[in-house]
């Protein structure tokens, strides 16, 4: 017998209300990860034998112990068991992680995996909130909202550094394998693409379109997570788009994916390309990793990404792109994206792909280095196009970076025109 937990133990109010409410750096008492600590979250199936339903540990300083202000290391590890739960679930419950604990009045979640930043209120902790009670509000979310699927939950939330950078290892492992077996899929293999519509709760018009070769702008919501999502709760935000009327193959567009997005968007959305920035790209709400600008002055795009506060070759930090792209509208030329589609034999397709690429933070090659060049050599630009890439050292304006891509032979300078 399971039971069905409504009342949840925590000193906050919780409830999709809190959702869009946003925690400023002034009323926060402590905050994880965002870059400025290490942190991370994962859901990860275990054995009956290897769980305790309902146990909740906080290694390391809880929120008594430390001062107004403070920065922490996190790891939130949930450990579920079930009779139905298979392992292609672990991701699609690991992403619910950001909705739950945002539901929480005073508590705020963005990205994901080791990318996940948090904050408490200054007023949840005067209610009497505790870092164990991210543990609290975890379990009975998960219980009530997968009754079929979860049987039992444990929660384990490291804030001890060393703990963490021990824990984070485990899971980075794991985001690793996950994004492997996507590997041997392209979008001609599938009949179905997924919509995810889960971010509608504040970008009401917003529609990812998931397909195997390009995952959710989060980055957190690959094609087999959609699928498998599906498959946990049909009426859920992930829905199979079957691949039907193609209007055009090279820029991505076929009539079954208008019609979805049509219907899904309140009608705003006529039209939606995968393949291009220029026409119809997708819509962003603003859980992107990364956010792509055209810069027609060199024909080429740069990409600037979450952990990069700078400012860009286009004149902006992500920040102040994130207020520009966000919110569920297309804006041709600009697109938020999630890191890995830039990996993908898919990304700007239509538009020559990675070879328009002029701009990147060092960042984001270090963190893409090894596949991306695997890539260019697949590509035909070799594999010391990245180095071909200006980054911030090189410059933060198109006048920078100019004499840069031509002294390197950038190959977006001999491209045909971007529009
Ligand atoms: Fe789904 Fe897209 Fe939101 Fe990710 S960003 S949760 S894929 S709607
Ligand atoms: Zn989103």
């Amino acid at each position: 017998i399971k039971l069905r937990i409504t009342n949840i133990d925590v000193p906050i109010m919780v409830g999709p209300a809190f959702e869009g409410e946003t925690i400023r750096k002034g009323d926060t008492y402590v905050e994880f990860g965002g870059g400025r600590t290490t942190a991370f979250e994962l859901v990860k199936m275990v054995g009956p034998d290897e769980i305790e339903d309902g146990k909740i540990t906080v290694h390391g300083p809880e929120i008594d112990e430390i001062e107004e202000g403070s920065k922490l290391p996190l790891g939130i590890k949930i450990k579920i068991y079930g009779r139905k739960m298979h392992q292609d679930f672990e991701s699609v419950l690991e992403r619910r992680v950001h909705y739950f604990i945002n539901y929480g009045e005073g508590l705020w979640h963005v990205a994901q995996r080791d990318l996940c930043w948090l904050r408490i209120s200054k007023d949840a902790k005067a209610k009497g909130f505790k870092i164990r009670h991210f543990g609290e509000l975890l379990i009975a979310k998960f219980k009530s909202e997968y009754p079929a699927l979860v049987d039992r939950v444990e929660v384990e939330l490291y804030t001890d550094e060393k703990l963490v950078n021990e824990q984070i290892k485990e899971a980075r492992g794991i985001y690793v394998k996950r994004d492997e077996r996507l590997k041997g899929l392209t979008d001609e293999s599938v009949e179905e693409l997924y919509s995810c519509t889960l971010c509608q709760s504040f970008a009401p018009n917003h529609v990812c379109v998931v397909a195997p070769e390009r995952v959710g702008l989060c980055g957190a919501v690959s094609w087999l997570d959609a699928k498998a999502s599906y498959e946990i709760t049909p009426t859920g935000p992930n829905r199979p788009i079957k691949k039907e009327g193609a209007i055009d193959e090279v820029k991505g567009i076929w009539k079954s994916v208008n019609d979805f997005v049509y219907n899904n968007s309140n009608h705003m959305l006529e039209e939606v390309s995968l393949y291009t920035l220029m026409e119809n790209p997708m819509t962003s709400c603003g859980c992107f990793e990364a956010i792509i600008a055209m810069m027609p002055e060199v024909n080429g795009v740069m990409i600037t990404s979450r952990e990069h506060g700078g400012i860009t070759p286009c004149g902006m930090s992500f920040s102040t792109l994130a207020g520009t792209v966000g919110g569920g509208t297309q804006s041709p030329g600009f697109m938020g994206i999630g890191r890995r589609y830039i990996l993908s034999r898919k990304f700007l397709k239509a538009d020559g792909g990675m070879a328009r690429i002029v701009w990147m933070p060092k960042e984001l090659k270090d963190y893409l280095r090894e596949e991306f060049i695997k890539r260019s050599i697949e590509e035909g630009l070799g594999e010391d196009f990245i180095n071909k890439i200006a980054d911030e050292s090189i410059g933060t304006s198109a006048e920078e970076i100019v004499p840069f891509l031509e002294e390197k032979g950038h190959p977006a300078m001999k491209m045909t025109p971007l529009f």
